[in-house]
């Protein structure tokens, strides 16, 4: 094959990869998703409306009985596959570097506080550039991603149960500027392999509620459909993704959120 012919071939096959990839604007052959006329990151699903926050990201300090993950000054809470905790501190925020982070302490039932952002001047497109996750008992993930102008299929997208439902609306403010999560995560109940009740999770971004209740249809996937394992741990740690980008949190804190009718010790 002439050099020109090796040089035709690639450009045509560098188009069909892009056409196949998953990104905004794309169909991808991926699994159909049940109950929507949608497939696993559509990136021709809706994008949701943009609300812009009033105030921007809402700063709530860790009320008594919470269990602080960060809180601006170490990572004690935090270790990785290393054994060590691998993000950096600066300024008071962690900034995402070299592995994913997991909590020590395993959590269940929980409600999670945090302020994030993607440093202002980095290049940010689709999924690159501006990507972390919140990871639910290592397991569930609410995603975080700078898409204030940046467009990305919408299960994709900040505040997405990433590959599965996109948010209500994109509350994300400007590249920069902090958000917030406030996050009420509830694990999914079991009888024997059978799944009783699903995990369920309401995200409220910069105030703006942009998950309600929302089912997991199982465990994070990334181009296939989720499904339930036939077991599941009742607690495990949560973990924070890193996906190559310096994304960066702050004042992080959780809340177990116990049972009702117990009384005050
Ligand atoms: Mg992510």
């Amino acid at each position: 094959m002439k050099a020109t012919q090796i040089f035709a071939l690639s450009g045509i096959l560098g188009l069909i990869s892009y056409v196949l990839a998953d990104g905004f604007g794309v169909k991808p052959n991926n699994p159909q998703l049940p109950g929507v006329p949608y497939v696993v990151h559509d990136g021709t699903r809706p994008q949701p409306r943009m609300v812009t926050p009033g105030g921007g990201g809402v700063v709530v300090k860790a009320p008594s009985d919470a269990t602080v993950l960060f809180d601006g000054k170490n990572l004690d809470a935090w270790t990785s596959k290393s054994g060590l905790p691998t993000w950096e501190i600066k300024d008071g925020a962690m900034i995402a570097a070299k592995s994913e982070m997991t909590t020590k302490e395993s959590f269940g039932a929980i409600q999670l506080h945090t302020e994030w952002r993607c440093p202002a001047g980095r290049k940010v497109q689709d999924q690159g550039g501006g990507n972390s996750g919140i990871f639910f008992m290592g397991l569930y993930e609410i995603q975080v991603l700078e898409c204030h102008e940046n467009k990305t299929y919408p299960d994709g997208q900040a505040g997405s149960l990433y590959g599965q439902t996109p948010p209500l609306c994109n509350a994300t403010v400007p590249q920069g500027e902090w958000n917030s999560y406030d996050i009420i995560f509830t694990p999914p109940v079991y009888d024997g392999e059978i799944v009783k009740e699903p995990a369920r999770v309401t995200v409220i971004h910069n105030g703006v509620v942009v998950q309600n209740s929302r089912a997991f249809l199982g465990p994070t996937q990334h181009k296939k459909l989720a499904t339930y394992p036939k077991t599941h741990p009742l607690t495990a740690p949560i973990s924070l993704q890193f996906h190559g980008d310096p994304m960066e949190y702050r004042n992080m804190w959780i809340r177990p959120l116990g049972e009702y009718d117990q009384q005050a010790k």
